[in-house]
């Protein structure tokens, strides 16, 4: 067997046609989408993604501001630079781009989002919502692999076995609470699971979200299983790559995501559509 590609560019591709149509909706009614994003220090791979956010942003229409700083910025100032975004009109979603230098303390730091503008949707209320079926924002990433399952058909996950390979608080952990929502039974594994080959080989629908090479491989997928890759590591050559075996896994799954070209653009797509939820809850 060998699994159909779920493509996450072109679906982003789709989404963010959707996106720009109601952006400029909003825009005709005064009320253009604007999107903060704050870089504080250096960090290479950090100024290619706050880019990368700026850019997306500027494709479907929306206002956007950069705001970088030495990493020398005090905490305070930080806080008061959010503080100062929050109560923006222009501004409808505030992302601070991770990691922030040591001196700064991130929980302080995404507490101080407005959770009105928390579109990256790392913040405690945005969390307590998900987990209680409220209204807030879905943490970007897996919210665009639950967009994935959606695009083959599979939005309610009714007696489907979904496995969450990872238990982070922005990947693994509102994941699991997303699959539940949909109706999945959900297992939760981590570096703790023993014999983790044991509960993927049951699943129909498998999330890596680990940070390693080969966490899933061949052997351990039922067949037919649909597989999100959601890893970014570097293999051998230096090329980026997933968690997954992907060449073993394609001959068994049914659906599997590539890497590149997967769960990565999707995070932004779906950063993009908080955004606009932001500013069409502003709007109404
Ligand atoms: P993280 O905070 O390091 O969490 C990794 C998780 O994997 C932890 O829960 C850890 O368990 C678990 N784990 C480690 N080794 C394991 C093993 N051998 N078997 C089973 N579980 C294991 O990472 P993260 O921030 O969630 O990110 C995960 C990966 O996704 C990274 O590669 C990251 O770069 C990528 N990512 C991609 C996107 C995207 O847009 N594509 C977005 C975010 C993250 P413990 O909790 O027990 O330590």
């Amino acid at each position: 067997m060998t699994a159909q590609l779920i493509d996450g560019n072109a679906l982003s591709a789709q989404v963010r046609t959707e996106v720009a149509q109601r952006a400029a909706a909003l825009t005709a009614r005064g009320h253009q989408p604007g999107l903060a994003v704050i870089l504080v220090g250096d960090n290479p791979a950090s100024a290619v993604y706050v880019r990368n956010k700026v850019k997306a942003c500027a494709d479907v229409g929306f206002h956007s501001v950069l705001e970088k700083y030495e990493a020398t910025m005090t905490e305070a100032e930080l806080l008061a630079r959010i503080d100062a975004l929050n109560n923006d009109p222009a501004i409808h979603g505030i992302l601070v781009q991770l990691p922030l230098p040591k001196h700064i303390d991130d929980h302080k730091v995404i507490e101080t989002i407005s959770p009105a503008k928390d579109v990256d949707g790392f913040h405690i209320a945005s969390a307590g919502a998900l987990m209680v079926g409220e209204v807030g924002f879905k943490a970007c990433t897996p919210y665009g692999c639950m967009k994935m399952l959606e695009s083959i058909g599979m939005k309610d996950l009714r007696g489907k076995h979904a496995v969450v390979i990872g238990r982070s608080n922005i990947v693994g952990k509102p994941m699991a609470m997303m699959l539940l929502q949909a109706n999945a039974t959900v297992t939760v594994c981590h570096s703790g699971t023993a014999d983790l080959a044991h509960h993927t080989r049951q699943a129909d629908v498998v999330v890596a979200a680990v940070g390693k090479r080969d966490v899933l491989t061949a052997d351990m997928v039922k067949p037919g299983a649909v597989v999100i890759d959601v890893g970014m590591n570097r293999n051998d050559e230096g090329k980026l790559c997933g968690d997954v075996d992907f060449a073993g896994v394609k001959e068994v799954a049914g659906h599997i995501t590539p890497v590149p070209g997967g769960v990565g653009p999707m995070t932004i797509t779906m950063l993009l559509v908080n955004t606009l939820e932001a500013a069409e809850r502003g709007a109404a």
